[in-house]
């Protein structure tokens, strides 16, 4: 069977990590970006050069008929989808809870919890045997947040992820007998763009010395267990989540 992955929020950061390695296991694969075309396109020339099936699509994933149309694209021009890494998500900068008002924690549940219900409802679809697929797998791209809470920094989204171990945990049950298996993973610490959302581009530099393993860790350390996870080496792996925070 061909295998298709979606990932979204791909052209940069783990995505693009995630993208790279999926493609080297011979997935077609969908780019999904937001607003940032340069990096997904020069994503997508680099896998082509390499030989990968691949597109891009632009597609912000808390709008519902952007993620509609992003799905239909994908069966227009990649075929039967078997895999999704939701993986798009968006942090704001650090404040506390006391000064943050209803836009900023809306744009953040909307775009992190919202964006991940809309794609995993369109790849059950295309998935699930009762809709007469054949199966496949899921990947909830989460965060160490969920676990610790992101005190002082933003409690906000550190509530959205504690939403997508919630929402990974129930799906993996809804869908198991439908041949669907949904796990997560909980990363900490990447070195990637999104610490400079946060207003802090030099976090992971600060925090560095308190995490066990005492640096900061790389894309394509969690590229690796996503693609375990989606992998067939991890067909008896349903509803788990693996911890990638350099041991915090
Ligand atoms: P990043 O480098 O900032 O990349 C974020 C990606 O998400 C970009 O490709 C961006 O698209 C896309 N995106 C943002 N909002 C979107 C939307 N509404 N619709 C579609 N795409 C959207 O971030 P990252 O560090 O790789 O983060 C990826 C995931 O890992 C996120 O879910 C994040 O919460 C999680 N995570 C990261 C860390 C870490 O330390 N880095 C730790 C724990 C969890 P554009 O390129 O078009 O802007």
């Amino acid at each position: 069977m061909n295998r298709v992955a979606l990932i979204t929020g791909s052209g940069r950061g783990i995505g693009a990590a995630t993208a790279r390695q999926l493609a080297a296991r011979g997935y077609g694969l969908c780019i999904n970006y937001k607003s940032n075309r340069a990096a997904a396109e020069l994503l997508v020339a680099e896998l082509r050069r390499k030989g990968g099936s691949v597109i891009s699509v632009q597609a912000d994933v808390s709008v519902e008929a952007e993620v509609t149309a992003l799905f239909r694209e994908l069966d227009e021009k990649l075929g039967v989808l078997t895999a999704l890494v939701n993986n798009a998500g968006i942090l704001l900068p650090q404040m506390r809870v006391e000064s943050m008002d209803a836009e900023r924690i809306n744009k953040i549940l909307t775009t992190n919890v919202t964006g991940y219900f809309l794609c995993c409802r369109e790849a059950i679809k295309r998935m699930s045997r009762k809709y007469g697929g054949s199966g496949g797998a899921i990947v909830n791209v989460s965060s160490a947040a969920a676990r610790l809470g992101s005190a002082g920094e933003y409690v906000d989204y550190a509530a959205s992820k504690g939403a997508i171990d919630t929402l990974t945990t129930g799906l993996a049950l809804e869908v198991a007998a439908e041949g669907i298996r949904v796990n997560g993973v909980r990363p900490g610490f990447i070195k990637t763009a999104i610490h400079a959302d946060g207003g802090e581009p030099d976090r992971i530099a600060r925090i560095a010395p308190s995490i066990p393993l005492q640096r900061g860790g790389e894309p394509h350390e969690v590229a690796s267990a996503i693609c375990w996870l989606l992998s067939d080496e991890a067909a008896y792996v349903t509803g788990s989540f693996i911890d990638i925070a350099g041991g915090r």
